[in-house]
């Protein structure tokens, strides 16, 4: 017997799930939204995810067994058609929701009493110019719907810095935060199966520049014993909590007085989960198939003392194998290479580089190396 997993989406994830879906036998079909996407390498249709006539066609001709995501983007109103039509759809609906929307995320978190930064939310300048003031003359505003790599984050000072979000039409309330002071970021990935088992990969560090996730550090260095503990038991209390199955990451912020608060949840494989496709026995992407199949989970242990991901970040120049990767492949044999297959744009994912070893300086020096050569 086949089984199909239906993808919508067609990004890197979708694109970086082919491999794992080849090796067990799985047939994977995409749902992408162009042509020209990461993922048209596999069995791929093109369509409009927010229709869901489209989908539900999608997943009929496709024969799916069950259907994922490569993004958190589909209305609720397409993934409740789907669930209608007695399509499996993992993770699902209302847990999603809360990977969709920063106010409803915070406010569930708070009531599952996880740690997470001071929030409010607020409708107008003069209530951000209260949250502000509470909070130390500053403020963390954030759209609650559609941001992704820091784009709907802004630091404010005055309410009227938010004005235009506020006027903008579609909004509505804005996601107002304390500004954390922490001293570095974290991610901590589990897996869920519908049937409820659960794994959990070892907490990362990730480092942003501008917004954007730049480099991961797999496991986390001084991360042993109480932040490890402390961060797994946050990603099985938010996966148990909101009923994720697959692939759940949890972004962190490790404070300057040592706690933990959840920042971000994305249901689905992550940017700082990479790091496992040749650092873990199991890598994200096949642990995500596994999961959402209610398949037995793989084994989440590190192959290497560390493993060191960064990213490549488009420059002005094309995204595809070109002639930097013969450099970057002859100066730096022990790096394995990942190209996403797309159009380079200034700062735009366009790929990433990782390297293990029992040296956390050279692999990082490897890896950082190399991703350089890509951007030059
Ligand atoms: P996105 O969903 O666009 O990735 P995030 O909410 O993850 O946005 O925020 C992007 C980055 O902004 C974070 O990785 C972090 O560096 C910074 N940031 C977000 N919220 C806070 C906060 N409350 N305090 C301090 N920094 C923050």
């Amino acid at each position: 017997m086949t089984l199909t997993v239906g993808v919508i989406g067609g990004g890197q994830l979708a694109r970086m799930m082919i491999p794992a879906a080849t090796h067990l036998g799985i047939d994977l079909r995409v749902f992408a939204e162009n042509d020209g996407s990461p993922s048209a390498i596999a069995a791929t249709q093109v369509g409009d995810y927010v229709d869901a006539d489209q989908v539900l066609r999608f997943t009929r001709e496709a024969a799916v067994d069950v259907i994922t995501f490569d993004h958190e983007h589909v209305p609720q109103a397409v993934l409740s058609a789907l669930v209608e039509a007695g399509v499996a759809v993992r993770p699902g609906p209302n847990a999603l929701l809360y990977a969709q929307d920063k106010l409803l995320m915070r406010a569930r978190l708070s009531e599952l009493g996880l740690p997470v930064p001071e929030w409010a939310a607020v409708s107008t300048e003069a209530e951000l110019d209260a949250f502000i003031e509470a909070h130390g003359g500053v403020a963390i505003v954030k759209t609650p719907r559609g941001g992704y790599d820091g784009k709907g984050v802004r630091v404010v000072r005055r309410g009227r810095e938010a004005n235009d979000w506020f006027e903008a039409p579609g909004i509505g309330a804005l996601l107002a935060e304390e500004l954390v002071e922490f001293r570095r970021e974290l991610a901590q990935s589990v897996a869920r199966r519908p049937s409820g088992d659960i794994v959990a990969w070892p907490v990362v560090e990730s480092v942003q520049q501008n917004g954007v996730c730049a480099e991961v550090i797999a496991p986390a260095p001084n991360s042993a014993g109480r932040i490890a503990d402390v961060a797994e038991q946050i990603a099985v209390t938010v996966a148990e909590g909101l009923d994720v199955t697959g692939v759940l990451a949890v972004e962190l912020f490790e404070t300057t007085d040592d706690r933990l608060l959840i920042n971000e949840l994305a249901m689905r494989p992550h940017n700082t989960g990479h790091w496992s496709i040749e650092g873990s026995t199991t890598s994200q992407f096949e642990q995500h198939l596994r999961a959402v199949l209610d398949l037995p989970l793989g084994a989440t242990g590190t192959r290497d003392a560390w493993t060191v991901m960064v990213n490549v970040l488009g420059g002005p120049v094309g995204g595809g194998l070109d002639s930097r990767y013969a450099k970057a492949m002859a100066e730096h044999p022990t790096v394995k290479f990942h190209s996403y297959g797309k159009d380079s744009r200034p700062g735009r994912k366009v790929g990433h580089v990782s390297v293990g070893g029992s040296d956390l300086d050279d692999a990082m020096y490897q890896a950082r190396a190399a991703a350089e050569i890509l951007t030059e």
